[in-house]
């Protein structure tokens, strides 16, 4: 466990130093502190809890904002990353808060088992993720969080709560994605599924004008249907369409899906980089967690040097939002490497972006220019607003504080809740105070 100078050494936790503060995945942030405790047991996180007048969680830092940000101290969940044999009554299995799912995904296919769906990438941790509303895509496919079960929470005080889905619905479904505001997760049970194979096929140029009248088809094009597009053809430049396979089952690719062309290589969603970092396509059939991420474990995931942001809306708005982010193409055009757009079912928990909405997102990778970025946001956020725009919790934003609130009904909820586990505020860095309460700490 490692915390920084400025911080009186707990001799139960075995500090150690740190001198440098930790940089995000992307590098765009650096947090506010160098005190970082890498706890490997539960009580270890408790002693910490208990001790500390500020602190928050960290997953895998893949997050672009300040979200898991802290002035005083920082709990890095990556020695919590142990994984529970599978209960074979419940179909669950119960891993530690840190773990990435890339680290314990092949050993529940060998064993028989799978996960309904995964994000972008393998490399983040569990509880980070769920934190977050984070999603892959599918239109019958919830975000990551909606398999929770059940976690186990470390709260301000330093007690061990566990909340489940049958057993405490109303404090579960609040606490899932509980933006790290709530408490230190340090276990989290998922419900799993028997495992499945998928094939993924990409198609080049699919033309724009089909999503007027095909939309829902397109994204029904398979068990997960991504599009990427640059915003500045009449074409979307990639449909990556990834189907279940059956055992046995022989399932061949039509030459063309809607007027796009069955690609005759790897790629990947920027064509100039090379698909070597990318899962296997081409309509190879393998595991779900091999082929559900986009990128491999073990590889740069999307493009390294990069920022990103991503947009909600209701998924009856999917064509009138897309044609109104196309209006501003000439202002994407400096800042943009590559958009992504997907679909996500609704789901029952209070801060996710798809609270009781089947929703698409609108997913923005775009370069390191702050000053770029930050003039585009809010561009995007006002063509986005008629249609209750909510942005992804872990990426970059602009939306006001009370135009974000208002969005989600369950808020006021979400804030008796963190009130109930958190009275004077231990989990509350700037980005909670002031997008879940409204004013700055
Ligand atoms: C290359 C790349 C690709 C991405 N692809 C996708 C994608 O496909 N879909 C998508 O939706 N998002 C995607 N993201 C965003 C990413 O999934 C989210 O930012 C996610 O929250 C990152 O998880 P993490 O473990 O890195 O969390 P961190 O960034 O470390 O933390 C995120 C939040 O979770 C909280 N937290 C972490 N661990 C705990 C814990 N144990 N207990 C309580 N709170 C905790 C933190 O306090 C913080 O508030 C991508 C990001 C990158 C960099």
């Amino acid at each position: 466990m490692l915390t920084g100078a400025a911080f009186a050494p707990f001799s139960a936790c075995k500090m150690e130093t740190q001198s440098e503060k930790l940089k995000n995945w992307a590098g765009n942030l650096t947090y506010s502190t160098a005190n970082v405790f890498e706890p490997k047991t539960v009580s270890e996180v408790q002693d910490i809890i208990k001790k500390c007048k500020k602190v928050r969680a960290l997953g895998t830092r893949h997050c672009f904002n300040r979200i898991a940000d802290s002035p005083e101290n920082l709990i890095s969940t990556k020695y919590l990353n142990e994984i529970s044999p599978i209960d074979l009554t419940t179909r669950t299995i119960t891993v530690g808060a840190g773990i990435r799912y890339g680290e314990f995904c092949k050993q529940l296919h060998d064993q028989g088992y799978g996960i309904h769906n995964l994000a972008s990438l393998p490399h983040i941790s569990v509880a980070g993720a769920c934190a977050t509303a984070t999603h892959g895509s599918g239109m019958a496919n919830g975000n990551l969080a909606t398999p929770v079960s059940a976690i186990e929470m470390v709260t301000a005080g330093g007690e061990l709560v566990t909340l489940s889905k049958e057993k405490d619905p109303d404090a579960f479904y609040g606490a899932v994605v509980g933006l790290g505001a709530l408490g230190v997760i340090t276990k989290v049970t998922l419900e799993l599924i028997p495992t499945f194979a998928v094939r993924q096929d990409v198609y080049l140029n699919l033309p724009v004008a089909q999503l007027e009248n095909h939309f829902d088809e397109i994204m029904s094009g398979g068990y997960s249907v991504s599009l990427f597009h640059d915003w500045q053809t009449e074409n979307i430049n990639q449909v990556w369409i990834k189907r279940k396979v059956k055992e046995g089952e022989t399932l061949t690719a039509e030459q063309e899906f809607f007027g796009a062309t069955l690609a005759d290589r790897n790629v990947h969603p920027i064509l100039e980089i090379s698909a070597e970092n990318c899962t296997e396509q081409m309509g190879v059939p393998g595991p779900w967690y091999d082929r559900l991420p986009h990128f491999k474990m073990g590889f740069t995931p999307s493009s390294g040097e990069e920022l990103q942001a991503e947009y909600f809306v209701p998924r009856q708005h999917a064509v009138e939002a897309i044609k109104a982010v196309a209006t501003l193409k000439d202002e994407i055009r400096p800042v943009l490497m590559i958009t992504e757009i997907r679909a996500i079912d609704g789901d029952n928990l209070w801060m996710s972006p798809c609270y009781h909405q089947p929703s698409i997102a609108i997913h923005f990778t775009l370069k390191q220019d702050n000053n770029g970025v930050s003039a585009l946001l809010p561009k995007i956020e006002e063509k986005l607003a008629p249609f209750g725009v909510k942005p992804h919790w872990g990426k970059l934003f602009t939306i006001p504080p009370p135009t974000l609130q208002s969005r989600y009904e369950k808020l006021s909820e979400f804030q008796q809740l963190i009130n109930q586990y958190d009275p004077e505020g231990k989990f509350r860095n700037e980005f909670i105070q002031t997008n879940i309460f409204g004013s700055p700490a």
